[in-house]
Order: C-alpha cells, then sequence, then structure tokens
C-alpha cells in the first residue's frame, strides 16, 4: 500500500512478516495472484516491494471507461454502531476497507483490498458501487484509485512517486480535489459503450449508466460518495 498513517507503526512493522502477509492473503516476493472475482479479469495480485507491499496490476491493455471494479455481494459492509466488536480490529479495518456514503466499512473479501492510493489515480468511482478507469490502463501498470475520494478519517503519508503528489492525503481532499475527479469521470464515461465491459453482468445500476450514456449530464458526481454525518 502506497499510503500510511504514522499512527500504524503496528501495521507497518508487521506488514513485511511473512506470517502477516499470509494472514492478510497478501501477495509475497515472486507470488501472482490471478483471482479477481468483482476486479477486472485482467488484473492481478503482485508483490510490489516491501515498503508497498500487495498490488492490483493489469495483465493486459484496460482502455478509459472499462468498468475495473464492481462491489461484490460477498464484501462485508460493517457499521460500528452495530459491531462495536469491530473496533478491536482496527489497523485491518483501517488498511483494508473504505467508507461507504453511509459511513460504513467496506471490507472487500477479494483483491479489490489491496488497490493501491496513487495521487494520478487510474480508477476513479463516479459515487456510485463501481470504478472505472480514467484513463488507458497499460499492461503491467499498477490499478489505483485516490483514497481521499474514499471518505479518509485521517491523514496518511503518500508514497507514490506521481510527479504531482500531494505528499499526504487528506480527508479535506475530497472537497478540494471532487471537481477534477468529476471531470475524469464526465470524460471517461461516455467510453463505457465503446470497450469491451467483462464486469457489466453484476453491475446494479445498469440502468442508471445507460441513461448516463444517453446524456452525459446525468453522470453522477463523486460527491455523492461523500460520507455526510449528522449531527445530533
Ligand atoms: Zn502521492
Amino acid at each position: 500500500m502506497y499510503c500510511a498513517r504514522p499512527s500504524l507503526l503496528y501495521d507497518l512493522r508487521h506488514k513485511q512478516s511473512d506470517r502477516h502477509q499470509r494472514l492478510a492473503g497478501q501477495a509475497t516476493p515472486g507470488a501472482v495472484f490471478k483471482r479477481g472475482f468483482m476486479l477486472h479479469p485482467n488484473a492481478e495480485l503482485r508483490y510490489s516491494g516491501p515498503e508497498v507491499g500487495s498490488g492490483v496490476y493489469a495483465t493486459a491493455f484496460i482502455p478509459k471507461g472499462t468498468i475495473t471494479w464492481v462491489q461484490d455481494p460477498l464484501d462485508q459492509v460493517i457499521d460500528l454502531n452495530s459491531n462495536p466488536e469491530y473496533r478491536d480490529y482496527p489497523p485491518v479495518l483501517e488498511r483494508y476497507s473504505f467508507r461507504n456514503r453511509d459511513g460504513h466499512y467496506v471490507l472487500c473479501w477479494d483483491y479489490a483490498r489491496f488497490v493501491n492510493h496513487h495521487c494520478e489515480a487510474n480508477c476513479l468511482s463516479p459515487g456510485l458501487d463501481f470504478e472505472i478507469a480514467i484513463r488507458d490502463i497499460e499492461e503491467g501498470e499498477e490499478i489505483t484509485n485516490d483514497y481521499g475520494s474514499l471518505n479518509l478519517e485521517f491523514e496518511m503519508t503518500c508514497l507514490c512517486q506521481s510527479p504531482r503528489c500531494r505528499r499526504c492525503t487528506k480527508p479535506e481532499d475530497f472537497d478540494r480535489l471532487a471537481d477534477v475527479w468529476d471531470k475524469h469521470l464526465q470524460q471517461a464515461f461516455p467510453h463505457i459503450a465503446r470497450v469491451d465491459q467483462p464486469l457489466w453482468a453484476y453491475l446494479s445500476d445498469r440502468a442508471l449508466v445507460e441513461a448516463c450514456l444517453k446524456d452525459n449530464r446525468l453522470v453522477p458526481s463523486i460527491r455523492n460518495h461523500l460520507y455526510k454525518p449528522v449531527s445530533v
């Protein structure tokens, strides 16, 4: 993973141990895993190195507009208010899950939990339960998204090495960058109809996507994904 919060020293210390990697289902040096589930079939899990850990990489060219991930019915959606026992597992939840628009933690059971952050991510979600490639992804390129769009609770140091790296990904990035992400999504959306979509059958929002393909103004804003806590 490219990002790491300084407070996650427990996690960082342990992520390099073989035992921890096996427990988390991570790739280890030399290992490649090809079961993608609701990830695009041209994606696989690879070991990215001791600093980053595991990552998801394209095994073939994935064109702009391709649906690269769909939320899987087997993914765990955890409401900490209803399931306070999960508060005892912060390294797992913080490291491998993201928060959805309801403030619930989505812990993907497949390799999607190893998709790393990048400050120039090649995939984003249009505020729905899937992601698309916002530009062409070359064979061998890592598939990434922007954690700033995933309702971060804490700042995360970034090691993505992009020339435009923000060095630190922050909760406030959502407001600051949502318009930029929306432009990327609006440009990529029409390509959905022009490229192969192996994950199309698994999409729950097909009718909405089809409507957006007829009228690009209907493309949802990434702000739909923003968690807005209800103040008491
Ligand atoms: Zn970065």
